[in-house]
């Protein structure tokens, strides 16, 4: 039987790749979005993928989320935890929206979903989990005090919850991409991108396909060895 795999944030950018790379690897892929509606139902028409619309900042909303999934596709066997969001400004400036925002959205979120399926991976004895990191939670980033706090929570977070889960089946892995050619990216002025892209030893920016192919590494049923590990994909530009 097809191993079931939630994927967050999964209808765009990073988490569309991963969706798709899951789904013909043979795994039933289910993938959650935010707000955009239009992306997603172009997305579920295109992949064939089905499509769960609730915010993973929201336990509650995350709680009614895998309910319908598990009821659609069975029990969840590989969750990724993709979604995320910036709000980027200097300390001085930025808001308590600004900080709550990022960290619900990019680090209670691994709470929120983690908590829901890890009863279930725990009993069964076989789970795959992987966090979507950043290179800015492992190096830092000027204008994103929230963003590098949230993502370097991820990998505290990974860390921790891999060796509670390692009796059990259940890896956990965080992968911590460069900058990638996302719409998150495309909003970075085009004079700051040219001098990041000056940096990155490789000579370009990250796909997409380059962080869904190491989720798929990562989630194979043989990768049991690997856990609690995080795997930085980002051309060189920061070695960590
Ligand atoms: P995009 O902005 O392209 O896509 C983000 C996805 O997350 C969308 O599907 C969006 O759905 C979803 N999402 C956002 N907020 C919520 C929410 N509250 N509940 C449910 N879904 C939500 O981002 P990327 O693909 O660029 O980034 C994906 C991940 O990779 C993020 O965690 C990001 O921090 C990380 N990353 C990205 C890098 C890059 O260079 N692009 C570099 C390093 C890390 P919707 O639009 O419907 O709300």
């Amino acid at each position: 039987m097809a191993r079931v795999a939630v994927v967050t944030g999964g209808t765009r950018g990073i988490g569309r790749a991963i969706s798709i790379a899951l789904k013909e690897r043979g795994y039933n892929v289910a993938a959650n979005y935010g707000s955009d509606d239009k992306a997603a139902e172009e997305f579920s028409r295109e992949t064939g993928i089905p499509v769960f619309k609730f915010n993973v900042a929201d336990f509650a909303a995350c709680t009614e989320g895998i309910k319908a999934i598990e009821a659609q596709l069975g029990p969840v066997e590989v969750l990724v935890n993709n979604a995320g969001i910036t709000r980027d400004t200097t300390m001085h400036r930025m808001s308590f929206e600004q900080w709550n925002a990022v960290i619900q959205t990019n680090l209670s979120s691994c709470f929120n979903m983690s908590r829901l399926v890890i009863d279930g991976m725990r009993d069964r004895r076989f789970g795959r989990i992987v966090n979507i990191g950043s290179i800015n939670g492992q190096a830092g980033q000027y204008g994103q005090v929230n963003y590098a706090a949230a993502k370097s929570g991820i990998h505290g977070f990974t860390k921790a919850l891999a060796q509670e889960g390692a009796s059990r089946g259940v890896t956990v892995n965080a992968v911590a991409p460069g900058y990638v050619d996302t719409e998150m990216v495309r909003a970075v002025p085009k004079d700051v991108l040219e001098k990041i892209v000056a940096r990155i030893p490789v000579g370009r920016l990250g796909k997409a396909d380059d962080i869904a192919r190491t989720v798929l590494f990562l989630v194979a049923d043989d990768a049991d060895f690997i856990t609690g590990s995080t795997l930085s994909v980002n051309g060189g530009q920061h070695m960590y």
